[in-house]
């Protein structure tokens, strides 16, 4: 994908990684009348995890019930399945299958089934052997029992963030590739082993409170070496 979108100083929102998380972000906003800008250290939109996770579109049937996950994860399961087939994103229901390979995995069976009840989720269910050999032959011997859970999918982690941002920019939003941004902690630890342990995870810099806006405006402006500025993207 290449940049593009109303180059101005003046912004509303600026979102900083072009993952699926920044450019669903982007997506959204770009309906209000606000001027966006989506930045990206990388090459391309989705080029970070985005592009290599398993590309498992989850039900959410297993998360903790009552959490904030299970209500996300299944809500997420249906806008993403009507988004996709909306707007062509490959997507394939091809159901998951828990193997049960010991008594123990066995036996947490009806805890699995109730938690994915508890959640909203009814279509889960036992698979017998047979049913089980016959959907998967190339399984290895020994197994003991299964579920199937039919809405768990395969979706394309390429195509995802490419149709959010497409849709950014088409309504306004500004892309900027290779685009590192400098990563400032502001902080009220200020133990050496706290800013190196931060500085070593990728921070540019690290500022410990108390300090004064014309430090840290001073900061912001200090050049970055290159090579930091590299191993972001
Ligand atoms: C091995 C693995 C398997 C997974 N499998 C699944 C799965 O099957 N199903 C599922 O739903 N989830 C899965 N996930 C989780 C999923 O991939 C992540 O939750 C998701 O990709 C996170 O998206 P993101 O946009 O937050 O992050 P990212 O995709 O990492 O995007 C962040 C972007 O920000 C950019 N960036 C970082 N720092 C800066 C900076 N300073 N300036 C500018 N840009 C910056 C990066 O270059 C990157 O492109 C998996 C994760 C992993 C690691």
């Amino acid at each position: 994908m290449s940049a593009a979108g109303a180059r101005s100083p003046e912004r509303d929102v600026v979102i900083v990684g072009a993952g699926v998380v920044g450019a669903a972000i982007a997506r959204e906003l770009s309906r209000f009348d606000l001027r966006c800008t989506l930045l990206e250290a990388g090459p391309d939109v989705g080029a970070g995890t985005s592009k290599a996770n398993t590309a498992l579109l989850h039900t959410g049937f297993d998360a903790k019930p009552g959490t904030l996950e299970a209500r996300l994860v299944r809500r997420g399961h249906e806008l993403l399945s009507s988004y996709a087939a909306r707007v062509g994103i490959p997507v394939a229901r091809i159901g998951a299958v828990l193997v049960a390979w010991d008594d123990e995995q066995l036996a947490a069976f009806p805890g699995i089934v109730e938690r994915a009840r508890a959640n909203g989720y009814e279509a889960i269910r036992e698979m017998g052997l047979d049913e089980l050999r016959q959907r998967e032959p190339h399984l290895g011997p020994g197994a003991r029992g299964a579920l199937v859970v039919p809405d768990e999918g395969i979706v394309c982690p390429f195509t995802t963030p490419l149709a959010y941002a497409t849709e950014a920019v088409l309504a306004g939003c500004e892309l900027r590739l290779r685009t590192p941004v400098p990563i400032l902690v502001v902080s009220a630890r200020h133990s050496e082993q706290e800013k190196v342990r931060l500085l070593d995870a990728g921070a540019d810099d690290f500022l410990t409170k108390p300090f004064g806006p014309a430090e840290l405006a001073a900061r912001v402006r200090a050049p970055r070496p290159a090579a930091r500025r590299r191993a972001v993207s």
